[in-house]
């Protein structure tokens, strides 16, 4: 079975083609800039040459239009029409309190995926104009919808929960979701698998540190708490974002400052957590670089982010009562030995040891920790558009003959 993975930006999309017989990658690409000037399509088909392709892409129907042209292109496609698409795995990134795992896309699950619209006005948005550009252009190929809420879906109230009235949560499901779940899960089940254990029976955190930042305390299989919240703003500093902050603050800048409603939440999104501590950059290799050549505030943004995950970790011990281990990943996680070693120094009174010679790895699966450390620490590059694939083929098999 080939699997198309769409995972939809509001100006881009991000695409793979699996063929799931033994998963491998036989083309991926990135569109950028939709709907704006110099938008274009960087696409690269198995062993050929990768390709950038630039024209106007006015919106995601457009994108989806130009990107399977280019996986039918005779010079640098890898398919010889579209039927030989088998199925359609979307990223979406709310499913609210309804969608507990992947599901195949009918009238009535489009219909949830735009109610969850309400609460998550900037992402979903974009994800319904990737699944409804391909539901027209490959009418009968089936489509499925994996969420990165789901995974967190196990949480329970006294996790999920704010500190509000109980009415806000029934009346507008304003409550903790958790985000990224496709990747806790993803290098939670990696763990397991590298451990010989199952996934059921040891107590995982995992640290999704990229851009955006999550930890998930995964207690047999299932995650119990998660960093973000409502929307992705809430829980780590990260590289624009501010992560949890005292709500008083947003009356607080409206007064001082002026700002409206939006004004606050564009800068709570853009222009805060490390980028608005050092005012340099929201890139941790510009902060370690800065940092090196004796810059503070650079140096100060490294510490309060290291510290904050620290903080978590811990915190997620106590949820679980217990540690078996702890998983690193996404850009910052797979990349920074050096971010990895400062966070966990200071945790071996939970049974942990970096081991200094395998932290060194960059971007490969490996164990970080000593032979005979109690918790294993791994760093696992994630890999969301396979359990998209995944989830996809698991729930197209059952109604494609192949
Ligand atoms: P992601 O959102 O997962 O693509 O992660 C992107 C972030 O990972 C970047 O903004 C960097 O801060 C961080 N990152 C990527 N590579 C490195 C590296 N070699 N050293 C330190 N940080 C890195």
């Amino acid at each position: 079975m080939i699997v198309f993975v769409v995972n939809c930006g509001s100006s881009s999309i991000k695409y793979q083609l699996i063929d799931m017989t033994d998963e491998h990658v036989m083309a991926k690409g990135l569109i950028e800039r939709i709907g704006m000037e110099g938008s274009n399509l960087k696409h690269s088909g198995g062993d050929k040459e990768p390709v950038r392709l630039e024209q106007p892409i006015p919106d995601h129907k457009a994108g989806i239009n130009m990107i399977l042209d280019a996986l039918v292109h005779p010079e640098y496609g890898v398919i010889k029409e579209m039927g030989d698409i088998d199925a359609v795995g979307h990223r979406v990134v709310h499913g609210g309190e309804r969608f507990t795992d992947s599901m195949l896309i009918t009238s009535d699950v489009l219909a949830g995926i735009k109610a969850c619209c309400d609460i998550a006005p900037l992402h979903n948005p974009p994800n319904l104009n990737g699944i409804e550009a391909c539901m027209e252009i490959m009418s009968g190929t089936p489509q499925v919808a994996v969420f990165d809420t789901a995974f967190h879906q196990t949480m329970p109230k006294v996790a999920y929960l704010y500190g509000l009235p109980y009415e806000l949560y029934v009346k507008y499901g304003l409550r903790r979701y958790g985000f990224h779940g496709t990747s806790h899960k993803y290098v939670a089940q990696r763990a397991a698998e590298l451990m010989g254990e199952r996934m059921s029976d040891l107590r995982i955190i995992t640290c999704h540190l990229g851009n955006g930042a999550s930890i998930t305390a995964i207690k047999y299989g299932k995650s119990v708490d998660t960093s973000m919240g409502y929307t992705p703003l809430e829980g780590l500093i990260m590289g624009t974002r501010s992560g949890e902050i005292d709500p008083a603050i947003i009356p607080f800048l409206m007064e001082k400052e002026g700002m409206d409603a939006q004004q606050i939440y564009d800068y709570l999104n853009r222009q805060s957590g490390i980028l608005g501590i050092s005012g340099l950059s929201s890139d941790f290799r510009d902060l370690e670089e800065a940092a090196n050549n004796g810059d503070e505030r650079a140096q100060l943004a490294i510490d309060v982010f290291a510290y904050k995950v620290k903080k978590y970790i811990g915190s997620y011990v106590a949820a679980m009562g217990g540690l078996d281990a702890i998983v690193f990943t996404a850009g910052l996680g797979e990349n920074s030995p050096f971010m990895r070693d400062k966070i966990c120094n200071g945790l071996e009174y939970l049974g942990t040891r970096i081991d200094q010679l395998a932290n060194k790895t960059r971007g490969k699966e490996r164990e970080i920790s000593v032979k005979r450390a109690r918790v294993k620490i791994f760093v696992i590059p994630t890999n969301e558009e396979l359990v998209i694939a995944r989830d996809t083929y698991n729930i197209c098999r059952r109604i494609i003959k192949l």
